[in-house]
């Protein structure tokens, strides 16, 4: 009698005990894999390109350096504290100064972006980079890369080895902003400053000062101080997964040159650039994208042949708008809208792939 209930007591005994254990780990799955309330760490792939950011110079106070010295395993290991953040692994894509970017990088860049995006595994890419051009590599990748999840350039005015080097908290705030649950959806985003820009907004204002980079025309996309993520708004116009644009390693982009309109400018870099074999001309106009007679007379006539041609401005920020003081309808333009020069040659190379309607090229301009 005794051992019976003894065995009672203790088969009730185990069934609570596995009752609990089963609940503990219900709960432990549902908070995350280490039970603590704490998602494990998302895998973050760093892509360096190089750029100021891995420049090196002689002495920590002078102005003269050279651009990618620092290879990406450096890089990592001078930022110790982003490992906190998410676990990292680092690629190298090239080393040069982004003044020397060009189109074999770019197609290497967006077809490895894809390829890691595409992994289960992988949360998100961090692309380190030069500021002369971090502007058009981001566009570029905001309208080829097809997946939903951050894509993270940064980049620094001073090199490595400067005396307040800006690029460990930039790439620290980068690594943030890519580990984090709300940067997903937001097109490509470059970190810089502190300051969170998507990638038709940013423009780059100053040759050397720290905050150089603006979205004067939207604002920006967010803020991150020390890993601290503040959301503000969406990307401006249709980007990744949206984009109607693809590239591939074959892909060959058309050449498209940017011509800056001044005071008694003629037609004959319009008509060199063509010769030149340039499917697309983007005018850098002055105000309202804006040119001398004689120029947008070149222009149409480029225009009539069937190169497409763009009026932007070299003014850094406003639109310009379609039929203001120029009759783009009549003489077949196309008006860049919110684009500066530099990303309307972008999306013009990339919509030359397309089309070459001038009209369905506007739309894209309407859109992008
Ligand atoms: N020339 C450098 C580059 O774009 C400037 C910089 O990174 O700040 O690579």
């Amino acid at each position: 009698m005794w051992n019976s209930e003894a065995r009672t007591r203790q088969i009730r005994f185990a069934v609570i005990v596995s009752l609990l254990v089963v609940a503990a780990s219900a709960r432990a799955t549902a908070q995350g894999a280490d039970g603590n309330g704490k998602d494990p760490l998302p895998h973050v792939v760093v892509l360096a390109t190089g750029g100021t950011i891995a420049g090196a110079a002689a002495s920590d106070v002078q102005a003269g350096y050279s651009s990618g010295q620092v290879g990406v395993e450096q890089l990592l290991n001078a930022v110790p504290q982003a490992k906190k953040l998410a676990h990292l692994s680092g690629e190298q894509i090239s080393n040069i100064g982004s003044q020397d970017m060009n189109d074999e990088v770019w197609l290497k860049l967006a077809n490895r972006v894809n390829e890691l995006l595409a992994r289960p595994d992988v949360a998100g890419v961090v692309i380190t980079h030069g500021t002369d051009t971090i502007e058009e590599t981001a566009y570029f990748l905001n309208l080829v890369v097809k997946s939903t999840k951050p894509v993270v350039l940064t980049a620094s005015m001073r090199p490595s080895t400067a005396l307040s080097a800006d690029g460990p908290l930039n790439f620290y705030n980068a690594v943030a902003v890519a580990a984090n649950k709300g940067a997903a959806n937001r097109g490509i985003l470059v970190v810089v400053n502190d300051w969170i820009h998507g990638a038709s907004s940013l423009t780059k204002t100053s040759t050397t000062a720290v905050q150089t980079f603006m979205s004067p025309l939207s604002g920006l996309i967010g803020t991150v101080a020390y890993g601290e993520v503040e959301w503000y708004r969406g990307p401006v116009g249709k980007n990744t997964l949206n984009s109607a644009f693809t590239v591939n390693n074959g892909t060959v982009l058309p050449r498209v040159d940017i011509i800056m309109a001044t005071e008694n400018m003629d037609g004959a870099l319009i008509d060199a650039a063509a010769a030149a074999g340039a499917k697309g001309i983007v005018i850098a106009g002055v105000g309202n994208g804006n040119m001398t007679k004689s120029a947008l007379v070149a222009l149409a006539a480029q225009a009539r042949r069937g190169v497409l041609c763009v009026r932007s401005s070299r003014v850094t920020t406003g639109q310009v708008g379609r039929n203001v003081e120029v009759n783009d309808d009549s003489l077949h333009l196309v008006a860049s809208l919110g684009l500066n020069p530099q990303k309307a040659r972008v999306l013009l190379r990339l919509a030359l792939l397309t089309t070459a309607d001038p009209k369905t090229i506007q739309r894209y301009f309407d859109e992008y």
